[in-house]
């Protein structure tokens, strides 16, 4: 088996363990435009990492592994077909270095949520394994290799609030004053398959039962610069709401039980069906969680904040 000792890459890299935290992360704009050629759909959105985290810790080994506890063990593949898996292939292939590690992942963000955990392991894995191997890439770089795991995965390597456009995947930073915002979230029961919300997207389309597709997100780059939860709470979006809501009915009872909360805005976060709710302030969102907790329309109640970073050691 190959030793680290055997080339001079490995030299550089950590001998300890390596721990990384990623964020989970919701679309304070998600334009769902046209369905292109190649099967994706054109977006424009705006991405917000929030305080929910995984963890994942790499270590050296003789060959590729991956162990979890947390959210989603038991039901989620450890093999080939998971993306920390996938992503730790993808970076020993662009750096030419064997890809050995044992990883263990500490997960929260929930399965197929619509907080892009998937997409956050993936970018952790990035992060964690450049760090582990010495093969100190830049994060435009993590980001170029990102792109091939998933439409979510550049973003979730920067983090912050950032434009999205392609297939989301082509990411830049937007600029404003740092504002933290405060949030609670409605984690349900069980997931929805992103595909399968898309392609209800596309069918309320072919049917006129769609609401017009929301297009550029100025409105809303323009509320986070005013500052003011109010008025970002008018300014936020989701084309693909609709959808989630046509094949689990019950989301509009979690975004009326969220406005009766006192929530300044109640949206379907990505693909769903996590609903997240837009709060005045941290204790406005801790008080929003004890009504929605109460009312009983979700598995698990959550406040967050955000922007945080994306995927980092330590
Ligand atoms: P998005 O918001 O990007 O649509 P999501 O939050 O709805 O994502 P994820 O949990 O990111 O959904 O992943 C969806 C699917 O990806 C899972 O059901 C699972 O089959 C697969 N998958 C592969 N690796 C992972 C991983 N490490 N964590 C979660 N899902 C993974």
């Amino acid at each position: 088996a190959w030793r680290p000792e055997d080339d001079e890459t490995s030299r550089r890299g950590a001998t300890g363990p390596v721990k990384v935290h990623v964020p989970a992360k919701i679309n304070l704009h998600l334009g769902v435009g046209p369905l292109r050629a190649d099967g994706y759909h054109e977006l424009n959105t705006v991405y917000h990492a929030i305080s929910i985290q995984d963890e994942l810790t790499a270590r050296r080994g003789d060959t590729l592994t991956l162990t979890m506890e947390g959210e989603g063990t038991g039901v989620l593949a450890l093999d080939e077909t998971n993306l920390v898996i996938r992503a730790a292939r993808a970076l020993a292939a662009y750096a030419g270095v064997p890809a050995h590690a044992r990883l263990h992942l500490r997960k929260q963000i929930p399965l197929a949520g619509g907080l892009a955990g998937g997409s956050a392991d993936a970018a952790a894995a990035l992060v964690a394994c450049d760090a582990l191997w010495g093969t100190g890439l830049t994060r435009d770089e993590l980001a170029t290799v990102a792109a091939g795991l998933g439409s979510d995965v550049p973003f979730l390597v920067f983090g912050g609030t950032a434009l999205g456009t392609g297939r989301g995947e082509a990411v830049s930073p937007v600029l404003v004053r740092p504002t933290t915002w405060h949030w609670t979230v409605a984690i349900a029961d069980a997931g929805l398959a992103t595909p399968s919300v898309y392609a209800e997207l596309d069918r309320l389309r072919d049917a006129g039962a769609a609401p017009t597709p929301m297009g550029s997100p100025d409105r809303l780059l323009g509320a986070l610069r005013q500052r003011d939860p109010a008025v970002l709470g008018a300014a936020l979006g989701n084309d693909l709401e609709p959808a989630a809501v046509s094949l689990r009915p019950e989301l509009a009872r979690v975004l009326a039980a969220g406005r009766s909360a006192g929530a300044l805005a109640s949206i379907v976060s990505g693909s769903g069906p996590t609903c997240v709710f837009l709060a005045s302030d941290a204790g406005h969102a801790d008080r929003m969680a004890r009504d929605l907790t109460a009312a009983d329309v979700c598995r698990l109640v959550r406040t967050a904040h955000g922007p945080v970073a994306g995927a980092r050691v330590g």
